[in-house]
């Protein structure tokens, strides 16, 4: 029998779900003895011609981590479209748009500024900024273009299968391979996550205090066995899906949300701000008035980069046009 054909390739990705792969351990070693791998720059010298040279279908399951943030990025998500049996959406930044999906409030000249023109560190008389085309000692220079809109992988191309996490769990990524092995994938849009949220696995206990102040992380020192969001601490368990077995809430550090939302939650960011409101509506039942509440909620330092930080451009609002 000839052995399952697997790529790995990357989009916009901090390389990271790439890294993880490395915690399989000397399964790596196992798992690599029982593919074939037809592209995967990071582990070995592949070119995209490997790629491109494969039959169209050609290979049996794809992970693509990162997010879609410019041209050759979008190219290269239709490439591995053409080229796959199955794709999965690996990684948090394939699955909603990730961290550079929070450049949807911003536009790509705006933040080409920001990282080439203002920063306090950066030289730049002349405000010099990348151009899409341009020669360089006789030689012509072609960029991808950069999106103004950052995209999640299935915002591009049809997706078979999602697996998020910043980046996804190991016993996700081994039930794939396993999976793939084997040639018993699960049905098309399958998540390798849990069908339940993160407070449902996390072992704090919950005791419906009612929430009277919200903490920024390094205000308090939190008692480790009860639940974080009960102690002012904005944590995106209500939100978010579980299967990561809570690795950040057993350290005491609330949930970043990285798992993406929980099945039923259409936004979930949405979600969150409900869970949160349910906590202080019951200082409002209590006899507590809109006075109070509104300066609690004002305590939330950074609503995008708490509510949204993985999930912008899959959420309701997708982008937000700036203000000029
Ligand atoms: Fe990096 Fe996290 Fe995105 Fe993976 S999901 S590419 S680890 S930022
Ligand atoms: Fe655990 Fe966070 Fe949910 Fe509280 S909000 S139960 S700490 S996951
Ligand atoms: Fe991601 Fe939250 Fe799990 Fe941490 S606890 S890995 S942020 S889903």
């Amino acid at each position: 029998m000839s052995k399952p054909k697997v790529a790995i390739v990357l989009g916009s990705t901090c390389a990271g779900c790439d890294y993880s792969l490395l915690d399989l351990g000397p399964t790596v070693a196992d798992v690599l003895a029982s593919v074939e791998v037809v592209y995967w720059p990071t582990g070995a010298d592949f070119k995209l011609s490997d790629l491109e040279s494969v039959p169209d279908g050609g290979v049996d399951l794809t992970l693509y981590e990162g997010a879609i943030t410019n041209s050759d990025n979008e190219e290269l998500a239709k490439l591995v479209r053409r080229k796959s049996k199955a794709v999965v959406a690996y990684g948090s930044c394939a699955c909603f748009g990730g961290i550079p999906g929070l450049a949807n409030v911003s536009t790509a000249n705006d933040i080409m500024k920001t990282a080439y023109v203002e920063t306090w560190s950066t030289d730049n008389k002349g405000a010099l900024l990348p151009q899409p085309t341009s020669k360089l000692n006789g030689k012509h220079l072609e960029l991808p273009l950069t999106y103004d809109t950052i995209r999640a992988l299935d915002q591009v191309i049809p997706v078979e299968y999602y697996m998020p996490g910043c980046p996804p769990p190991l016993s996700y990524i081994e039930q794939a391979l396993v999976a793939a092995l084997s040639g018993k994938l699960p049905p098309p849009g399958y998540v390798f996550a849990s069908e339940r949220s993160l407070c449902d696995e996390c072992k704090r206990t919950k005791e419906k205090k009612n929430l009277t102040a919200i903490k920024r992380f390094h205000e308090i020192i939190p008692d480790s066995q009860r639940c974080l969001l009960e102690q002012g601490i904005l944590c995106m368990g209500p939100a978010t899906r579980g299967g990561c077995k809570a690795p950040c809430v057993d350290n005491n550090i609330p949930c970043r949300g990285c798992m993406g939302p929980t099945p039923e939650a259409l936004d979930q960011g949405a979600k969150m701000l409900s869970a949160l409101a349910s906590i202080l509506a019951l200082d409002a039942e209590s006899g507590v008035s809109e006075g109070v509440i509104t300066p609690l909620i004002q305590q939330v330092k950074d609503p995008l980069g708490t509510f949204y930080r993985f999930g912008l451009p899959k959420s309701m609002f997708r982008r937000v046009i700036p203000r000029r």
